[in-house]
């Protein structure tokens, strides 16, 4: 028997080594630096600290990878890297990429212990205590990669969530554990008559508040603090919940759905963005490593559609419906039983 193509296998040997030289590139600040104008490593590396021919080599590599061009020994930027490697990018994922390299990449080189023993691996890798995010936000640095992650992201997928169900029957929202309010803002800008307001940590309020600002919309989005475990739910027609599910076992999930369910009005509904497995969990791929990365860094995972249905129906909501949006969230909707 012909042994199989090994390409594939090839490819994963070295897909991590991919990732790194563009983390690498981002937290070096090279893009940003190429932003302001075009260099050679000579340059650039008196400009990044760092030495001309390793950097040189970097630079080569992230061209390898179409996020530079060079010309007569000149390195740009490609669109690519301008529109989503550049801080100052409004599409910017730079903030996710640090996050990733500074916190993800520790967190999944112990895969291992944690298919061993089960849970998060934070205290293990970074010796740290508390709530899980106590870690996120354990320093004004890493508050600001990881909502700045989030928030790239979440671009990528609340115009998509919004709009993939007809949601105008809704005039007030609540984004719970909003983030930095991408998805209210998302809904809001599409359906002229809602208001909203993003319900989060109040760590996170002051960050929304400036990210909401840059909004046409921001004259209809408040911004509430509080622990959504425990303090008052505002009420509302419609309750968003972006990737909060995927962060808590089924029980901290079910007690959640029965408050939201709780401060619903008669007729209203919850809209869940998240990255849907298929029924038998073994994809999409980016779905199921996504779950791995719930493994190491939360208590949570990601789902299928039937379980988030059996979450729902449990809490007391109906007429679940789940759709795929061709983003990297996909969205289900939920009613609230009258
Ligand atoms: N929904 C946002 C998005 O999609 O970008 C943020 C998702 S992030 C994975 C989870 C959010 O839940 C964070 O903004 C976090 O601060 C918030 N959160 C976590 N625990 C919370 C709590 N007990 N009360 C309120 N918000 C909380």
């Amino acid at each position: 028997m012909q042994a199989p193509d090994p390409s594939s296998v090839l490819d994963l040997i070295e897909a991590f080594r991919r990732s790194k030289t563009m983390f690498t590139a981002v937290r070096l600040g090279l893009f940003d630096l190429l932003d302001e104008a075009p260099a050679t490593a000579e340059q650039l590396a008196a400009r990044s600290g760092t030495q001309p021919e390793p950097l040189e080599r970097l630079l080569e590599g992230c061209a390898a990878l179409g996020l530079l061009n060079r010309r007569d020994g000149v390195f740009s930027n490609t669109d690519l890297a301008r529109a989503y490697l550049t801080r100052s990018s409004p599409r910017s994922l730079a903030g996710y990429i640090r996050y990733s390299d500074e916190a993800l990449y520790p967190l999944w080189g112990r895969l291992q212990d944690a298919v061993r023993q089960g849970g998060p691996r934070w205290q293990q890798v970074f010796g740290a205590r508390g709530s899980l995010f106590d870690h996120f936000y354990r320093t004004e640095e890493a508050r600001a990669d990881f909502l700045g992650g989030m928030h790239g992201l979440g671009l990528l997928s609340s115009p998509a969530v919004v709009r993939v169900f007809n949601l105008s029957a809704y005039e007030t929202l609540v984004d719970l554990g909003g983030g930095t309010g991408h998805l209210a803002v998302a809904a809001c800008e599409r359906y002229g008559r809602m208001r909203a307001t993003v319900f989060d940590r109040k760590d996170v309020i002051e960050p929304a508040r400036r990210r909401i600002s840059a909004s046409p919309a921001r004259e209809r989005i408040a911004c509430v603090a509080g622990d959504f475990f425990q303090d008052p739910l505002p009420r509302a027609s419609l309750y968003a919940m972006g990737r909060i599910l995927h962060d808590w076992d089924d029980a901290r999930c079910a007690g959640l759905l029965r408050r939201v369910h709780a401060a619903l009005e008669p007729g209203g509904a919850v809209l869940i963005a998240e990255m849907l497995l298929d029924e038998d969990r073994c994809g999409p791929a980016s779905a199921a490593m996504q779950s791995l990365n719930m493994l190491v860094c939360t208590e949570g995972r990601e789902r299928t559609e039937s379980e988030y249905r059996a979450l729902l129906e449990a809490a007391g909501f109906v007429d679940v419906e789940a759709r795929r949006t061709g983003a990297p969230l996909d969205a289900i909707l939920a009613h609230r039983k009258e």
